[in-house]
Protein backbone atom coordinates (compact mmCIF):
# COMPACT_ATOMS: atom_id res chain seq x y z
CA UNK A 1 0.00 0.00 0.00
CA UNK A 2 1.30 3.64 -0.78
CA UNK A 3 2.49 5.56 1.77
CA UNK A 4 2.83 9.47 2.09
CA UNK A 5 4.50 12.32 3.82
CA UNK A 6 1.09 14.19 3.22
CA UNK A 7 -2.91 13.15 2.03
CA UNK A 8 -4.44 16.06 0.81
CA UNK A 9 -8.57 15.40 0.55
CA UNK A 10 -9.72 17.65 -2.01
CA UNK A 11 -8.22 19.51 -4.78
CA UNK A 12 -10.17 22.96 -5.26
CA UNK A 13 -7.80 26.28 -4.67
CA UNK A 14 -6.76 24.89 -1.10
CA UNK A 15 -5.65 21.71 -1.82
CA UNK A 16 -4.38 22.11 -5.51
CA UNK A 17 -2.31 25.25 -4.11
CA UNK A 18 -0.93 22.69 -0.91
CA UNK A 19 -0.06 19.99 -3.43
CA UNK A 20 2.21 21.77 -5.43
CA UNK A 21 3.71 23.52 -2.50
CA UNK A 22 4.05 20.17 -0.22
CA UNK A 23 5.60 18.70 -3.41
CA UNK A 24 8.32 21.73 -3.84
CA UNK A 25 9.12 21.33 -0.33
CA UNK A 26 10.22 17.97 -0.83
CA UNK A 27 7.17 16.21 1.15
CA UNK A 28 6.01 12.80 -0.79
CA UNK A 29 2.21 13.93 -2.11
CA UNK A 30 -1.01 12.42 -2.73
CA UNK A 31 -4.41 14.34 -3.78
CA UNK A 32 -7.54 12.45 -3.66
CA UNK A 33 -10.60 14.25 -5.19
CA UNK A 34 -14.16 12.79 -5.87
CA UNK A 35 -13.79 14.61 -9.24
CA UNK A 36 -12.23 13.40 -12.61
CA UNK A 37 -10.74 16.74 -13.24
CA UNK A 38 -9.11 18.92 -10.63
CA UNK A 39 -10.70 22.67 -9.74
CA UNK A 40 -12.91 22.54 -6.61
CA UNK A 41 -16.09 23.67 -6.94
CA UNK A 42 -14.92 27.47 -8.00
CA UNK A 43 -12.88 25.71 -10.88
CA UNK A 44 -14.78 22.72 -11.53
CA UNK A 45 -13.79 21.20 -14.98
CA UNK A 46 -11.92 24.67 -15.66
CA UNK A 47 -8.73 23.07 -18.46
CA UNK A 48 -11.99 21.94 -19.95
CA UNK A 49 -14.40 24.24 -20.21
CA UNK A 50 -12.22 27.66 -19.66
CA UNK A 51 -11.55 27.29 -23.90
CA UNK A 52 -15.49 26.78 -24.86
CA UNK A 53 -17.36 28.70 -21.58
CA UNK A 54 -14.39 30.99 -20.52
CA UNK A 55 -16.50 33.92 -21.83
CA UNK A 56 -19.55 32.76 -20.10
CA UNK A 57 -17.93 31.68 -16.99
CA UNK A 58 -15.87 34.81 -16.59
CA UNK A 59 -11.80 35.63 -15.66
CA UNK A 60 -12.27 34.29 -12.03
CA UNK A 61 -13.23 31.30 -13.33
CA UNK A 62 -10.24 30.71 -16.31
CA UNK A 63 -8.05 31.88 -13.51
CA UNK A 64 -8.00 28.56 -12.22
CA UNK A 65 -5.87 27.13 -14.93
CA UNK A 66 -3.10 28.59 -13.14
CA UNK A 67 -3.26 25.87 -10.24
CA UNK A 68 -4.52 23.21 -12.40
CA UNK A 69 -1.37 23.32 -14.73
CA UNK A 70 1.27 23.84 -11.34
CA UNK A 71 -0.45 20.92 -10.04
CA UNK A 72 0.45 18.75 -12.94
CA UNK A 73 3.60 19.99 -13.41
CA UNK A 74 4.35 19.04 -9.96
CA UNK A 75 5.37 15.85 -8.34
CA UNK A 76 2.23 15.28 -6.73
CA UNK A 77 0.04 11.90 -7.47
CA UNK A 78 -3.18 13.18 -8.36
CA UNK A 79 -5.73 10.39 -7.45
CA UNK A 80 -8.99 11.59 -9.25
CA UNK A 81 -12.71 9.91 -9.24
CA UNK A 82 -11.49 9.01 -5.89
CA UNK A 83 -14.47 9.46 -3.46
CA UNK A 84 -12.48 8.89 0.30
CA UNK A 85 -15.24 7.37 2.16
CA UNK A 86 -12.79 6.65 5.70
CA UNK A 87 -9.98 7.94 7.13
CA UNK A 88 -8.81 6.23 10.13
CA UNK A 89 -6.54 6.88 12.86
CA UNK A 90 -3.04 7.64 11.66
CA UNK A 91 -3.87 7.64 8.65
CA UNK A 92 -5.08 4.92 6.75
CA UNK A 93 -7.50 6.41 4.03
CA UNK A 94 -10.19 4.25 2.09
CA UNK A 95 -11.71 5.60 -1.11
CA UNK A 96 -13.44 4.26 -4.36
CA UNK A 97 -12.14 4.50 -7.62
CA UNK A 98 -13.73 3.44 -11.16
CA UNK A 99 -15.87 0.75 -9.22
CA UNK A 100 -13.27 -0.60 -6.65
CA UNK A 101 -12.22 0.63 -2.83
CA UNK A 102 -8.69 1.23 -2.39
CA UNK A 103 -6.42 2.66 0.40
CA UNK A 104 -3.10 4.76 0.96
CA UNK A 105 -1.10 5.59 4.08
CA UNK A 106 -0.64 8.83 5.06
CA UNK A 107 1.35 10.62 7.99
CA UNK A 108 -0.57 13.60 8.03
CA UNK A 109 -3.75 14.77 6.39
CA UNK A 110 -4.90 17.93 5.22
CA UNK A 111 -8.68 18.40 4.64
CA UNK A 112 -9.18 20.86 1.71
CA UNK A 113 -12.85 19.18 1.39
CA UNK A 114 -14.67 23.12 0.74
CA UNK A 115 -18.05 23.65 1.31
CA UNK A 116 -21.29 23.08 0.75
CA UNK A 117 -24.60 25.11 0.06
CA UNK A 118 -26.69 25.60 3.33
CA UNK A 119 -29.84 23.70 2.68
CA UNK A 120 -32.75 25.70 2.18
CA UNK A 121 -35.84 23.67 3.13
CA UNK A 122 -38.72 25.71 2.23
CA UNK A 123 -41.93 24.45 1.34
CA UNK A 124 -42.09 22.69 -2.17
CA UNK A 125 -38.25 22.04 -1.84
CA UNK A 126 -38.15 18.79 -2.16
CA UNK A 127 -40.33 18.72 -5.71
CA UNK A 128 -38.40 17.70 -9.15
CA UNK A 129 -37.16 20.65 -10.82
CA UNK A 130 -35.88 22.35 -8.08
CA UNK A 131 -31.78 22.58 -7.33
CA UNK A 132 -29.68 24.52 -5.65
CA UNK A 133 -27.81 26.98 -7.33
CA UNK A 134 -24.62 25.31 -7.55
CA UNK A 135 -25.91 22.45 -8.93
CA UNK A 136 -27.58 24.49 -11.95
CA UNK A 137 -23.82 26.11 -12.17
CA UNK A 138 -22.27 23.03 -12.63
CA UNK A 139 -24.62 22.01 -15.15
CA UNK A 140 -23.04 24.99 -16.87
CA UNK A 141 -19.83 24.06 -16.00
CA UNK A 142 -19.57 20.70 -16.61
CA UNK A 143 -22.63 19.91 -19.86
CA UNK A 144 -22.55 23.50 -20.72
CA UNK A 145 -26.52 23.45 -19.85
CA UNK A 146 -28.11 25.96 -18.82
CA UNK A 147 -31.98 25.98 -17.77
CA UNK A 148 -34.44 28.19 -19.95
CA UNK A 149 -36.54 30.99 -17.47
CA UNK A 150 -34.74 29.28 -14.07
CA UNK A 151 -36.34 31.25 -11.05
CA UNK A 152 -33.06 32.09 -8.82
CA UNK A 153 -34.33 32.37 -4.87
CA UNK A 154 -32.07 33.39 -1.36
CA UNK A 155 -29.28 36.07 -1.59
CA UNK A 156 -25.56 36.36 -1.40
CA UNK A 157 -22.80 36.86 -3.89
CA UNK A 158 -23.13 33.48 -5.20
CA UNK A 159 -26.84 34.09 -6.28
CA UNK A 160 -25.59 37.12 -8.55
CA UNK A 161 -22.45 35.36 -10.02
CA UNK A 162 -24.95 32.17 -11.43
CA UNK A 163 -27.19 34.91 -12.39
CA UNK A 164 -24.85 36.96 -14.89
CA UNK A 165 -23.18 33.76 -16.06
CA UNK A 166 -26.42 32.83 -17.05
CA UNK A 167 -27.42 36.33 -18.74
CA UNK A 168 -23.68 36.00 -20.34
CA UNK A 169 -24.81 32.60 -21.73
CA UNK A 170 -27.76 34.11 -23.41
CA UNK A 171 -30.45 32.62 -20.90
CA UNK A 172 -31.23 34.96 -18.03
CA UNK A 173 -33.52 34.08 -14.99
CA UNK A 174 -36.86 35.15 -15.30
CA UNK A 175 -36.94 36.73 -11.87
CA UNK A 176 -34.75 36.36 -9.13
CA UNK A 177 -37.04 36.48 -5.50
CA UNK A 178 -34.17 37.85 -2.82
CA UNK A 179 -34.43 37.27 1.40
CA UNK A 180 -31.91 39.82 2.17
CA UNK A 181 -34.28 42.53 3.65
CA UNK A 182 -33.58 46.93 4.37
CA UNK A 183 -31.92 46.22 7.52
CA UNK A 184 -29.51 43.76 6.43
CA UNK A 185 -27.57 46.43 4.28
CA UNK A 186 -27.83 48.70 7.53
CA UNK A 187 -26.10 45.99 9.39
CA UNK A 188 -23.54 45.72 7.16
CA UNK A 189 -22.44 49.54 6.76
CA UNK A 190 -21.11 49.03 9.67
CA UNK A 191 -17.97 47.32 7.80
CA UNK A 192 -17.98 49.82 5.59
CA UNK A 193 -14.36 50.20 6.17
CA UNK A 194 -13.55 46.48 5.35
CA UNK A 195 -16.08 46.43 2.11
CA UNK A 196 -13.74 49.34 1.27
CA UNK A 197 -10.44 47.42 1.11
CA UNK A 198 -11.79 44.71 0.01
CA UNK A 199 -12.96 46.38 -3.36
CA UNK A 200 -11.86 44.65 -5.98
CA UNK A 201 -14.87 42.21 -4.41
CA UNK A 202 -17.37 45.27 -4.57
CA UNK A 203 -16.91 46.10 -8.35
CA UNK A 204 -16.94 42.76 -9.28
CA UNK A 205 -20.63 42.86 -7.47
CA UNK A 206 -21.57 46.11 -8.56
CA UNK A 207 -20.48 44.70 -12.43
CA UNK A 208 -22.61 41.69 -11.92
CA UNK A 209 -25.85 43.65 -10.56
CA UNK A 210 -25.92 46.07 -13.72
CA UNK A 211 -25.18 43.04 -16.28
CA UNK A 212 -28.27 41.32 -14.63
CA UNK A 213 -30.13 44.77 -14.98
CA UNK A 214 -29.17 45.34 -18.07
CA UNK A 215 -30.78 41.92 -19.17
CA UNK A 216 -34.19 43.56 -17.77
CA UNK A 217 -34.41 40.22 -15.17
CA UNK A 218 -36.90 41.05 -12.52
CA UNK A 219 -35.62 41.89 -8.83
CA UNK A 220 -37.60 41.14 -5.77
CA UNK A 221 -35.92 42.07 -2.29
CA UNK A 222 -36.94 41.22 0.70
CA UNK A 223 -39.49 38.42 -0.51
CA UNK A 224 -41.13 36.24 2.64
CA UNK A 225 -43.59 33.53 3.09
CA UNK A 226 -41.51 31.89 0.02
CA UNK A 227 -43.30 28.41 -1.38
CA UNK A 228 -42.72 26.36 -4.05
CA UNK A 229 -46.08 25.03 -5.85
CA UNK A 230 -46.34 22.43 -8.02
CA UNK A 231 -48.35 18.99 -8.35
CA UNK A 232 -45.91 16.08 -9.11
CA UNK A 233 -43.38 19.19 -10.44
CA UNK A 234 -42.29 22.78 -9.99
CA UNK A 235 -44.89 24.74 -11.68
CA UNK A 236 -44.49 28.45 -9.95
CA UNK A 237 -42.92 30.04 -6.73
CA UNK A 238 -45.54 31.80 -4.89
CA UNK A 239 -43.56 34.84 -2.33
CA UNK A 240 -44.87 38.06 -0.51
CA UNK A 241 -43.38 41.16 -1.55
CA UNK A 242 -43.80 44.40 0.09
CA UNK A 243 -47.10 43.29 1.63
CA UNK A 244 -48.38 41.47 -1.72
CA UNK A 245 -48.52 37.64 -2.58
CA UNK A 246 -46.61 37.35 -6.14
CA UNK A 247 -46.43 34.36 -7.98
CA UNK A 248 -44.17 33.08 -11.04
CA UNK A 249 -44.88 30.09 -13.14
CA UNK A 250 -41.65 28.05 -13.99
CA UNK A 251 -40.39 24.83 -14.68
CA UNK A 252 -36.89 25.23 -12.54
CA UNK A 253 -35.90 26.93 -9.33
CA UNK A 254 -32.51 27.20 -8.36
CA UNK A 255 -32.20 28.01 -4.74
CA UNK A 256 -29.33 29.55 -2.53
CA UNK A 257 -29.14 31.66 0.38
CA UNK A 258 -24.50 30.70 1.17
CA UNK A 259 -22.42 27.85 1.88
CA UNK A 260 -20.95 26.73 5.00
CA UNK A 261 -18.02 24.56 5.72
CA UNK A 262 -18.22 20.48 4.89
CA UNK A 263 -16.81 19.45 7.80
CA UNK A 264 -17.86 15.87 7.74
CA UNK A 265 -14.67 13.99 7.10
CA UNK A 266 -13.37 16.55 10.27
CA UNK A 267 -15.81 15.60 12.20
CA UNK A 268 -15.38 12.09 11.49
CA UNK A 269 -11.77 12.32 13.05
CA UNK A 270 -12.97 13.76 16.21
CA UNK A 271 -12.03 17.46 15.31
CA UNK A 272 -13.54 20.01 17.78
CA UNK A 273 -16.10 22.56 16.19
CA UNK A 274 -17.72 25.70 17.66
CA UNK A 275 -20.70 28.01 15.95
CA UNK A 276 -20.00 31.03 14.24
CA UNK A 277 -22.31 33.06 15.02
CA UNK A 278 -21.29 35.57 11.73
CA UNK A 279 -21.32 32.53 9.41
CA UNK A 280 -24.44 31.00 11.08
CA UNK A 281 -22.25 27.69 11.07
CA UNK A 282 -19.93 25.43 12.69
CA UNK A 283 -16.37 25.98 11.94
CA UNK A 284 -13.43 23.84 13.25
CA UNK A 285 -10.93 24.67 15.97
CA UNK A 286 -7.47 25.29 14.36
CA UNK A 287 -4.87 27.18 14.97
CA UNK A 288 -3.10 30.00 13.11
CA UNK A 289 -1.29 27.33 10.71
CA UNK A 290 -4.92 25.64 9.99
CA UNK A 291 -3.57 22.83 12.66
CA UNK A 292 -6.85 21.27 14.06
CA UNK A 293 -6.79 19.60 18.01
CA UNK A 294 -6.22 15.87 16.53
CA UNK A 295 -2.54 15.45 15.50
CA UNK A 296 -1.40 14.83 12.04
CA UNK A 297 -5.13 16.54 11.15
CA UNK A 298 -4.81 19.65 9.40
CA UNK A 299 -7.73 21.98 7.74
CA UNK A 300 -7.63 24.75 4.74
CA UNK A 301 -9.59 26.40 2.62
CA UNK A 302 -13.42 26.70 2.76
CA UNK A 303 -13.41 23.80 5.24
CA UNK A 304 -12.01 25.45 7.53
CA UNK A 305 -14.27 28.61 7.25
CA UNK A 306 -16.24 30.44 4.52
CA UNK A 307 -13.21 32.86 3.01
CA UNK A 308 -13.69 32.43 -0.87
CA UNK A 309 -11.44 31.02 -3.78
CA UNK A 310 -8.22 33.17 -2.81
CA UNK A 311 -8.34 32.64 0.84
CA UNK A 312 -8.85 29.11 0.15
CA UNK A 313 -5.78 29.33 -1.76
CA UNK A 314 -3.54 31.35 0.80
CA UNK A 315 -4.54 28.93 3.39
CA UNK A 316 -3.67 25.66 1.41
CA UNK A 317 -0.23 27.14 0.85
CA UNK A 318 0.20 28.14 4.81
CA UNK A 319 -1.07 24.92 6.13
CA UNK A 320 1.63 23.24 4.21
CA UNK A 321 3.92 25.20 5.19
CA UNK A 322 3.41 23.77 9.10
CA UNK A 323 3.30 20.98 7.60
CA UNK A 324 6.62 20.78 6.27
CA UNK A 325 8.09 22.21 8.90
CA UNK A 326 6.59 19.52 11.01
CA UNK A 327 8.25 16.87 8.87
CA UNK A 328 11.29 18.75 9.44
CA UNK A 329 12.18 19.44 5.97
CA UNK A 330 11.32 23.02 6.76
CA UNK A 331 13.04 25.18 9.44
CA UNK A 332 10.97 27.29 11.79
CA UNK A 333 12.93 30.80 10.75
CA UNK A 334 11.98 29.41 6.77
CA UNK A 335 8.15 28.89 7.49
CA UNK A 336 7.85 32.18 9.25
CA UNK A 337 9.72 34.06 6.36
CA UNK A 338 7.13 32.18 3.73
CA UNK A 339 4.46 33.12 6.27
CA UNK A 340 4.21 36.73 5.85
CA UNK A 341 3.58 37.40 2.78
CA UNK A 342 0.37 34.92 2.70
CA UNK A 343 -0.74 36.30 5.89
CA UNK A 344 -0.97 40.09 4.29
CA UNK A 345 -2.95 38.66 1.12
CA UNK A 346 -4.99 36.74 3.79
CA UNK A 347 -6.37 39.24 5.76
CA UNK A 348 -6.72 41.79 2.40
CA UNK A 349 -8.88 38.83 0.81
CA UNK A 350 -10.71 38.22 4.20
CA UNK A 351 -11.25 42.16 4.85
CA UNK A 352 -14.87 42.46 2.82
CA UNK A 353 -16.15 38.90 4.61
CA UNK A 354 -17.87 40.80 7.39
CA UNK A 355 -19.49 42.84 5.18
CA UNK A 356 -21.01 40.00 2.96
CA UNK A 357 -22.01 38.44 5.81
CA UNK A 358 -23.71 41.01 7.23
CA UNK A 359 -25.47 42.31 4.18
CA UNK A 360 -26.41 38.55 3.22
CA UNK A 361 -27.73 36.65 5.85
CA UNK A 362 -29.35 33.60 5.70
CA UNK A 363 -33.01 33.05 4.97
CA UNK A 364 -34.40 32.67 8.22
CA UNK A 365 -37.60 31.10 7.44
CA UNK A 366 -35.55 28.13 6.05
CA UNK A 367 -33.63 28.12 9.67
CA UNK A 368 -36.89 27.36 11.17
CA UNK A 369 -38.94 25.79 8.72
CA UNK A 370 -42.79 25.55 8.56
CA UNK A 371 -43.69 21.95 10.52
CA UNK A 372 -44.38 20.04 6.98
CA UNK A 373 -41.74 20.66 5.33
CA UNK A 374 -39.72 17.73 4.72
CA UNK A 375 -35.97 18.04 6.44
CA UNK A 376 -34.41 15.01 5.98
CA UNK A 377 -34.57 14.76 2.63
CA UNK A 378 -32.74 10.74 2.44
CA UNK A 379 -35.46 9.72 5.65
CA UNK A 380 -38.20 11.71 5.07
CA UNK A 381 -38.25 13.87 8.07
CA UNK A 382 -40.24 17.23 8.51
CA UNK A 383 -39.97 19.88 10.72
CA UNK A 384 -42.50 19.40 13.11
CA UNK A 385 -41.50 16.02 13.80
CA UNK A 386 -38.05 17.25 14.84
CA UNK A 387 -39.63 20.09 16.98
CA UNK A 388 -42.10 16.82 18.36
CA UNK A 389 -38.85 15.22 19.62
CA UNK A 390 -37.82 18.11 21.50
CA UNK A 391 -41.25 18.06 23.04
CA UNK A 392 -40.78 13.91 24.32
CA UNK A 393 -37.10 14.86 25.31
CA UNK A 394 -34.96 14.63 22.36
CA UNK A 395 -32.21 17.23 23.30
CA UNK A 396 -29.25 16.79 20.31
CA UNK A 397 -28.88 15.79 16.70
CA UNK A 398 -27.48 12.24 17.66
CA UNK A 399 -31.07 10.99 19.47
CA UNK A 400 -32.84 12.36 16.63
CA UNK A 401 -31.98 9.22 14.71
CA UNK A 402 -33.07 6.92 17.33
CA UNK A 403 -36.42 8.99 17.49
CA UNK A 404 -36.65 9.00 13.67
CA UNK A 405 -33.81 8.43 11.59
CA UNK A 406 -33.06 11.61 10.68
CA UNK A 407 -29.66 12.38 9.27
CA UNK A 408 -29.68 8.19 8.65
CA UNK A 409 -29.64 8.29 5.29
CA UNK A 410 -27.21 8.27 2.24
CA UNK A 411 -25.63 11.88 2.44
CA UNK A 412 -25.02 11.10 6.43
CA UNK A 413 -26.69 14.54 7.82
CA UNK A 414 -24.34 16.33 5.09
CA UNK A 415 -28.01 18.35 3.94
CA UNK A 416 -29.76 18.48 7.10
CA UNK A 417 -27.63 18.67 9.68
CA UNK A 418 -27.43 22.11 10.46
CA UNK A 419 -31.36 22.61 10.06
CA UNK A 420 -31.50 19.98 12.92
CA UNK A 421 -29.43 21.64 15.00
CA UNK A 422 -30.88 25.35 14.65
CA UNK A 423 -35.06 23.05 15.27
CA UNK A 424 -33.56 21.54 18.21
CA UNK A 425 -31.76 25.07 19.53
CA UNK A 426 -34.90 26.74 18.98
CA UNK A 427 -37.31 24.23 20.56
CA UNK A 428 -35.07 23.56 23.76
CA UNK A 429 -34.02 27.01 24.24
CA UNK A 430 -30.68 26.30 23.76
CA UNK A 431 -27.32 27.66 21.91
CA UNK A 432 -26.39 25.69 18.61
CA UNK A 433 -23.05 25.27 20.31
CA UNK A 434 -25.19 23.60 23.48
CA UNK A 435 -27.74 21.68 21.17
CA UNK A 436 -24.63 20.29 18.75
CA UNK A 437 -24.37 18.24 15.65
CA UNK A 438 -24.68 14.26 14.92
CA UNK A 439 -21.77 12.34 15.47
CA UNK A 440 -19.89 11.66 12.25
CA UNK A 441 -19.04 8.01 11.41
CA UNK A 442 -17.93 6.27 8.20
CA UNK A 443 -18.80 5.64 5.38
CA UNK A 444 -18.70 9.40 5.16
CA UNK A 445 -20.44 8.81 1.47
CA UNK A 446 -22.10 5.52 -0.07
CA UNK A 447 -19.81 2.50 -0.55
CA UNK A 448 -21.05 -0.69 -2.44
CA UNK A 449 -20.36 -4.09 -1.28
CA UNK A 450 -18.96 -4.67 -5.01
CA UNK A 451 -16.51 -1.87 -4.19
CA UNK A 452 -15.54 -3.06 -0.97
CA UNK A 453 -15.15 -6.46 -2.19
CA UNK A 454 -12.87 -5.62 -5.46
CA UNK A 455 -10.98 -3.06 -2.39
CA UNK A 456 -10.01 -6.95 -0.66
CA UNK A 457 -9.06 -8.28 -4.39
CA UNK A 458 -6.43 -5.68 -4.61
CA UNK A 459 -5.11 -6.20 -1.32
CA UNK A 460 -4.78 -9.63 -1.90
CA UNK A 461 -3.16 -8.70 -5.49
CA UNK A 462 -0.74 -6.63 -3.85
CA UNK A 463 0.61 -9.39 -1.31
CA UNK A 464 0.51 -12.16 -3.87
C1 LIG B 1 -21.67 24.22 -5.56
C2 LIG B 1 -20.72 25.36 -5.31
C3 LIG B 1 -20.35 26.20 -6.36
C4 LIG B 1 -19.47 27.24 -6.15
N1 LIG B 1 -19.14 28.05 -7.19
C5 LIG B 1 -18.34 29.11 -6.98
C6 LIG B 1 -18.01 30.01 -8.03
O1 LIG B 1 -18.41 29.82 -9.18
N2 LIG B 1 -17.24 31.08 -7.74
C7 LIG B 1 -16.76 31.31 -6.48
O2 LIG B 1 -16.06 32.31 -6.25
N3 LIG B 1 -17.04 30.47 -5.47
C8 LIG B 1 -17.82 29.39 -5.68
N4 LIG B 1 -18.12 28.56 -4.64
C9 LIG B 1 -17.48 28.79 -3.36
C10 LIG B 1 -16.22 27.91 -3.41
O3 LIG B 1 -16.50 26.71 -2.75
C11 LIG B 1 -14.96 28.45 -2.82
O4 LIG B 1 -14.74 29.77 -3.01
C12 LIG B 1 -13.72 27.66 -3.23
O5 LIG B 1 -13.96 26.74 -4.27
C13 LIG B 1 -13.25 26.91 -2.02
O6 LIG B 1 -12.11 26.19 -2.35
P1 LIG B 1 -11.69 24.91 -1.51
O7 LIG B 1 -10.41 24.44 -2.09
O8 LIG B 1 -11.73 25.19 -0.06
O9 LIG B 1 -12.84 23.84 -1.77
P2 LIG B 1 -13.55 23.30 -3.07
O10 LIG B 1 -13.23 24.09 -4.25
O11 LIG B 1 -14.96 23.10 -2.70
O12 LIG B 1 -12.87 21.87 -3.28
C14 LIG B 1 -13.12 20.80 -2.40
C15 LIG B 1 -12.98 19.52 -3.17
O13 LIG B 1 -13.02 18.44 -2.24
C16 LIG B 1 -13.72 17.38 -2.84
N5 LIG B 1 -14.20 16.49 -1.78
C17 LIG B 1 -14.96 16.82 -0.70
N6 LIG B 1 -15.21 15.72 0.04
C18 LIG B 1 -14.60 14.68 -0.59
C19 LIG B 1 -14.50 13.29 -0.33
N7 LIG B 1 -15.07 12.74 0.75
N8 LIG B 1 -13.81 12.52 -1.20
C20 LIG B 1 -13.21 13.06 -2.29
N9 LIG B 1 -13.26 14.37 -2.59
C21 LIG B 1 -13.95 15.17 -1.75
C22 LIG B 1 -14.83 18.06 -3.62
O14 LIG B 1 -15.32 17.25 -4.65
C23 LIG B 1 -14.10 19.29 -4.16
O15 LIG B 1 -13.57 19.04 -5.45
C24 LIG B 1 -18.97 27.48 -4.85
C25 LIG B 1 -19.35 26.65 -3.80
C26 LIG B 1 -20.21 25.59 -4.02
C27 LIG B 1 -20.60 24.71 -2.85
Amino acid sequence: MDKYDVAIIGAGPAGMAAAAQASDLGLSTAVLDEQIRAGGQIYRDVDKAAPQRGEILGKDYTDGTRLTKALRQSAVDHIAGAVVWAIEDEFRISYTCEGRGAQILADRILLATGALERPMPIPGWTLPGVMTAGAGQILLKQSGVVARGAVLVGSGPLLYLIAAQMVRAGLPPAAMIETQVRGDTFRALRHLGGAIRGWPYMAKGLKMLAEIKRAKVPRYTGATEISIEGDGKTEAVTFTHKGRRQRIDCETVFLHHGVVPNAQAARSLGVSHGWDAAQSAFVPELDEWGQSDVAGVFIAGDGAGIGGAKVAEHTGRLTVLKIAENAKRLSTQDRNRMAAPLRRALARELAVRPFLDAAYPPYSAALQPTDSTVVCRCEEVTAGSIRGYAKIGCLGPNQTKAFGRAGMGPCQGRYCGLTVTALLADANGQSPDETGYYRIRAPLKPVTLGELAAMNETTQDATE
